[in-house]
């Protein structure tokens, strides 16, 4: 059944890719060995190093973000490798579970689905490893499962503080494009990321930043890679060109998407966001209800993870707001399956598209039967008018 108006996607990714980037990649295919096309990736694969905040080489992968997690691990480690991860939600699991099956070993310093790492904790544990059996720190700076941004640059200094030769990898996978992230500043060693999200594309492409001490970590590395080697990418792309197939039109996409961003400003990018999402915390507390992240310094501003009272299912209630109002709602994912429920606050999203969605999620309380307060769009608003420019 088709429907009038348009379909609200408040998953925290993907998210709605906005109309000119929608246009750019309806463009028809073009020769990926053609002039035309080695114009497009050069100027893209540089450009694109803006929106990392880095003078360093970022490939373009035509896969989801999932890959781009192996690839990082493949090429810059070895089999039998000890990794260092920190459990802050369902995404941080999956890639240390995609680390033991290639072939890495895992370790696991910390848990936390209600906020994000804490940095003590890895600077106690790499002082531990005075062997430095540990190669890399893995971890996710927008944990797109609970609605926690870890803090990127206090485990820069937790690594720093330990003496510890270990690569930073992280994942940003949800972040990238709405909360800021700062490469070369904040001494990353490879950043993991997907288009899905804060970039506003459609799913399918995903990207590795590599900085120097990664790169050249990586020509010693021996976890067998082909499709995901650096060094074939890097060397062709220096003509604009890839080793195979490039997703043409999503690189048409790409080059819109990064202009867009860089129009608005990135600053003001992550401002647009933190303030949607404190108009949407305050639409939560007026509710009555719980945030999953209970460490407002965490407070992600790509999604909110909203707990549902004890006894009413959050997956029934999301079904609920997508026939009556046709608008999604992101599930719960795995521990908090079924007991909570996210809203996507990323991506191409302005004042009235958040009300639209508060709204849409206040409404579905009442037709649900979920008990609430009344009045959190009320908030919202009222917040959102008070910060409006005079
Ligand atoms: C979406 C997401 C992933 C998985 O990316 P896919 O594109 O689905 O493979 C990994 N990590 C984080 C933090 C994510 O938000």
């Amino acid at each position: 059944m088709t429907k009038a108006g348009r379909h609200f996607l408040q998953i925290p990714g993907p998210s709605p890719v906005p109309e000119p980037v929608l246009a750019a990649t309806a463009q028809q295919v073009i020769d990926h060995r053609s002039p035309e096309f080695g114009e497009l990736g050069a100027k893209v694969l540089s450009k694109v190093k803006q929106i990392f905040k880095t003078r360093y080489d970022v490939i373009i992968y035509p896969s989801s973000g999932t890959g781009a997690w192996e690839a990082a691990l493949c090429n810059a480690l070895s089999p039998g490798d000890k990794i260092m991860t920190y459990e802050t939600g369902h995404f941080a699991s999956l890639w240390s579970k995609l680390a033991t099956r290639i072939g890495l070993v895992p370790i696991t310093v910390g848990e936390n689905w209600r906020g994000g790492v804490d940095p003590n904790v890895i600077e106690a544990e790499l002082r531990k490893d005075t062997g430095h059996e540990i190669k890399a720190v893995c971890v996710v700076h927008n944990e797109t499962s609970t609605g926690s941004t870890t803090r990127i640059k206090e485990v820069r200094d937790a690594i720093d503080a330990a003496g510890h030769p270990a690569l930073l990898m992280v994942d940003t996978i949800s972040g990238l494009g709405s909360a800021d992230l700062r490469m070369d500043e904040w001494g990353i060693d490879v950043v993991v990321a997907g288009s899905q999200k804060g970039l506003m594309l459609p799913p399918g492409l995903s990207f590795n930043a590599v900085g120097p001490k990664a790169l050249a970590a990586s020509k010693t590395s021996s976890i067998r890679r082909s499709y995901w080697d650096w060094a074939e990418m890097i060397a062709i792309n220096k003509t604009g060109y890839f080793p195979y197939t490039p997703a043409t039109n999503l690189l048409f996409g790409l080059d819109k998407a990064i202009d867009m961003l860089l129009t608005e400003g990135l600053d003001n990018v992550f401002a647009r966001h933190e303030r949607l999402a404190e108009a949407t915390r305050r639409a939560v507390q007026s509710w009555g209800m719980e945030n999953l992240c209970q460490s407002p310094r965490h407070f992600s501003p790509v999604l909110t993870t909203v707990v549902m009272p004890e006894g009413h299912s959050a997956d029934a209630y999301r079904r609920k707001v997508l026939k009556n109002f046709n608008m999604s709602l992101g599930s719960g994912l795995s521990k908090v399956a079924d007991k909570v429920f996210r809203i996507g606050h990323l991506g191409d999203i302005n004042e009235l598209t958040l009300m639209g969605t508060l709204a849409g999620c206040e409404m579905g309380f009442e037709l649900a039967g979920v008990p609430h307060q009344k009045g959190g769009v009320d908030t919202a608003m009222r917040y959102l008018a008070e910060t409006s420019a005079a």
